[in-house]
């Protein structure tokens, strides 16, 4: 069974209406309703499929047997650009304490966490899903957790990182609060997430890569995040943009959108799309994909 929320998961309010309907492109094909929050702007899935049930949902051998060469080679770019990212993500903490302790929820295979504890970070990583964790365990072993919970009360930390987490968390308030429980005084929390208001969001519409649903719950827009700041005592310090998140979120949308295209006119179409959504942002924030760094109060 799916459940469905009356109040905003964010700010709490009841003012909600159904927004769009999107379907699930990659995994079920179902059609998911989103609801908008009148007043932070929240996107979100509702009904959603409860925690225990959205396993499944991640479940993408289906869609990799039915794919073509497209696949082989936007998995190869994905895989250049998560490479990229992890020295870009650790240049990002370097630069706001010199080594100190690193809480990343959800490292999901835990590659960033490595390299941050090679660059003489103190590192804990939590990743709830079971077959990632066992890799992360296999790189390192006494630093993995599966949730929250297990992280001893009095640990604090100088950095807490979600790179494209926090659009998965079904308890959004709950989680939020406990982690920045975990933050020192003068903590820095990082997030990641997709951003609706961008020019490859809008470009797209209903095919848009970022929606992902269901396993995205929530889609931040600029209002929502400055709301988010207030829910959670938190400071935005800045916002910086994933340039390469347009490219990749851009050629899966040409899919969604243009099912039977070309693979050349997929990569040529999204290479489009993705430099002019780049273009057109022009100020940190507008991009496809942001990262916000707030420290607490
Ligand atoms: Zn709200």
């Amino acid at each position: 069974m799916s459940e469905r929320l009356l109040k905003c998961p964010l700010c709490k309010s009841g003012d909600i209406l159904n927004h769009v309907v999107v379907t699930d492109h990659a995994v079920s094909k179902k059609g998911f309703t989103l609801c908008r929050c009148g007043d932070c702007e929240l996107l979100f899935t509702n009904p959603r499929p409860k925690e225990e049930e959205i396993g499944p949902y991640y479940d993408f051998k289906e869609y990799y047997s039915h794919e073509d060469q497209v696949r082989s080679f936007t998995q190869w770019l994905y895989q250049k650009i998560r490479k990229s990212s992890i020295q870009r993500k650790v240049g990002l903490i370097n630069g706001l304490v010199k080594s100190g302790s690193l809480l990343d929820y959800g490292c999901g295979t835990a590659e960033f966490l490595q390299e941050a504890k090679r660059q003489r970070w103190t590192v804990r990583g939590i990743e709830p899903s079971e077959k990632a964790r066992a890799q992360a365990i296999g790189k390192l072993p006494a630093e993995i957790l599966g949730n929250l919970a297990e992280v001893p009360e009095q640990e604090v930390y100088d950095v807490v990182t979600l790179f494209h987490v926090l659009e998965h968390v079904h308890s959004l308030r709950k989680t939020v609060k406990k982690i920045t429980s975990h933050l020192k005084s003068d903590g820095y929390l990082v997030i990641a997430v997709p951003n609706p208001e961008s020019a490859d969001a809008k470009h797209y519409g209903k095919d848009w890569a970022g929606y992902d649903v269901p396993r995205h719950l929530y889609h931040f827009s600029e209002k929502s995040m400055t709301i988010f700041q207030s829910e959670f005592g938190m400071e935005l310090v800045r916002t910086e943009p994933l340039v390469y998140d347009s490219y990749y979120v851009s050629l899966l949308s040409e899919g969604y959108k243009k099912p039977n295209s070309g693979m050349i006119s997929r990569y040529l179409n999204a290479f489009l799309v993705g430099y002019r959504s780049n273009k057109k942002a022009a100020k940190p924030g507008n991009y496809s994909s942001n990262i916000f760094i707030f420290k607490k109060k």
